[in-house]
């Protein structure tokens, strides 16, 4: 395993592999979440590169970037585990060095949601995950449904500017009482811990309301947020939308034939939860 810090040498490694050449872009911190894509990308490819990044332009100013959970030598002791060939590491400067002005600006797909909730997020992601993709020039990349609407403004991208990476969605990964894996459940108090699966409790209650054949977005949205307002610990819920699963735009009555996600943001104390279900 070849651990790079320079987007020159990643680029120069990265163009003698030998391919496919599968890639899983993470911010570290790595659960079983993250290791779901890795396996999947080992046994797709020839090649396997991670990188690792807590990638600054896609933090807003008040949000947990100097706090988010950095744990680079654990985290390359599992990638190590895991057959990894090449792990990308670099530091803000090296991405992101003295008067980089170009950025990628997603569309309506990046409006709602995430979008709304935090300005700036998605044209952060979409601008590293393009230099990601030019620097390694992958077959295939790896994503986790989990950040349902990444995904989607990932696709985009890939689709408007001809990219031509294989993008490959992958199922999230949940503890056995439904919570989603993520960096950031570290934040939880034990308290918040307990009561952190009702975020995916209401997503399911409005899933099984849509398995019974309702067509009304809105019905499916009250269903989720009566679950999320039995919860005490719930200090706030910053959206649960009802979004087709591909445009992520609000669907209200529709065939229960029609994919749909349903989505939810919500607040434990002070830690931020996102998740979401696919139907249909
Ligand atoms: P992050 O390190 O949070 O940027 O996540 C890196 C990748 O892992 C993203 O594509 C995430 O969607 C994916 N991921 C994070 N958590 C999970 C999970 N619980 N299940 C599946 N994929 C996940």
């Amino acid at each position: 395993m070849r651990v790079v810090e320079t987007c020159a040498e990643m680029m120069a490694l990265c163009k003698e592999a030998r391919r496919p050449l599968g890639l899983v872009p993470t911010m570290g911190a790595l659960h079983d979440g993250h290791l779901s894509l890795t396996r999947q990308a080992r046994a797709d490819n020839a090649t396997m590169a991670v990188s690792i990044f807590v990638n600054p332009t896609q933090f807003g100013p008040n949000e947990d970037f100097a706090t988010y959970p950095r744990t680079m030598e654990r985290d390359l002791e599992l990638l190590e585990a895991q057959g990894t060939d090449l792990v990308f590491a670099p530091l803000p400067p090296e991405v992101y060095p003295e008067g980089f002005d170009t950025y990628i600006e997603p569309g309506e797909v990046a409006e709602g949601m995430e979008g709304a909730a935090r300005p700036g997020h998605f044209r952060g992601v979409a601008t590293v995950v393009a230099k990601l993709f030019t620097i390694t020039r992958p077959d295939r990349a790896y994503f986790g449904q989990k950040d349902g609407q990444q995904v989607a403004v990932i696709r985009k991208m890939n689709a408007d500017l001809n990219l031509g990476v294989d993008v490959v969605t992958m199922p999230t990964i949940r503890d056995p009482d439904g919570l989603a894996m993520s960096s950031r459940n570290a934040y939880l108090t034990e308290e918040e811990r307990t009561a952190a699966p009702v975020v995916y409790r209401a997503l399911c209650a409005a899933e099984s309301l849509r398995r019974a054949g309702e067509r009304d977005g809105g019905k499916l949205r009250t269903a989720a947020l009566d679950v999320l307002h039995g919860e005490p610990l719930v200090s706030r819920v910053d959206y649960v939308s009802v979004v087709d699963a591909e445009t992520m735009e609000w669907v209200g009555i529709s065939p229960v034939e029609r994919r749909l996600m349903i989505a939810a943001a919500v607040r434990l104390g002070s830690v931020r939860l996102i998740d979401n279900v696919v139907v249909g």
